[in-house]
C-alpha cells in the first residue's frame, strides 16, 4: 500500500485550523469536513455542529525533512528535527489533515490509534497560533 501524497497538497492544508467542530447535516446525517455551505451528499444546507472525540487512526502520513516545510514551521523543526504530517481518519469517519507531535517518526504507521492535543502550532510575525495536533494514544491499539 502505498502513503504517497503529493507535497504541495499536503502543505497547503496544512494552513487550515481545525476545531474539532464539524457540520453533520440534519438531512441525511453525512459529517461534512471541511465545513460547506451545502451538504456534499444531499445539497441541503442545515447542519448541526458536532464537537468530534479527537480519536482516529493514521489513514496515510508523510515525514517533511528539515527545510522542506512552510517557513513558519522552522522554529519547530530547528527543535524537533522533522515534521510528521497526517491524514487523520477520524472515528466519526471523516479525514482531516494534522500534524503529529511528541512522537518518533519511526513509530508512526498506517492505522496507529491518535488522539488530538490543543497545542501551539506557529509563530508567525509575532501571533502565535493554536490549533489541533495529534499524539499517538497510547491506551488503544
Ligand atoms: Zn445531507
Amino acid at each position: 500500500m502505498s502513503s504517497y501524497v503529493s507535497l504541495p497538497i499536503f502543505a497547503s492544508t496544512l494552513r487550515e485550523r481545525y476545531r474539532l467542530e464539524e457540520p453533520r447535516c440534519r438531512s441525511c446525517g453525512t459529517l461534512n469536513v471541511p465545513a460547506r455551505m451545502a451538504c456534499i451528499e444531499c445539497g441541503r444546507g442545515d447542519f448541526d455542529w458536532e464537537k468530534l472525540t479527537g480519536r482516529g487512526r493514521v489513514f496515510t502520513y508523510t515525514v517533511i525533512a528539515r527545510g522542506g516545510a512552510p517557513t513558519e514551521f522552522d522554529e519547530q523543526q530547528i527543535m524537533s528535527g522533522s515534521l510528521v504530517v497526517a491524514i487523520v481518519e477520524l472515528e466519526e469517519g471523516a479525514k482531516v489533515v494534522a500534524q503529529l507531535t511528541d512522537c518518533d517518526p519511526e513509530e508512526v504507521r498506517v492505522g496507529s490509534p491518535l488522539k488530538a492535543v490543543f497545542r501551539k502550532l506557529y509563530d508567525q510575525e509575532g501571533v502565535v497560533r493554536y490549533g489541533y495536533k495529534f499524539v499517538m494514544d497510547e491506551e488503544r491499539e
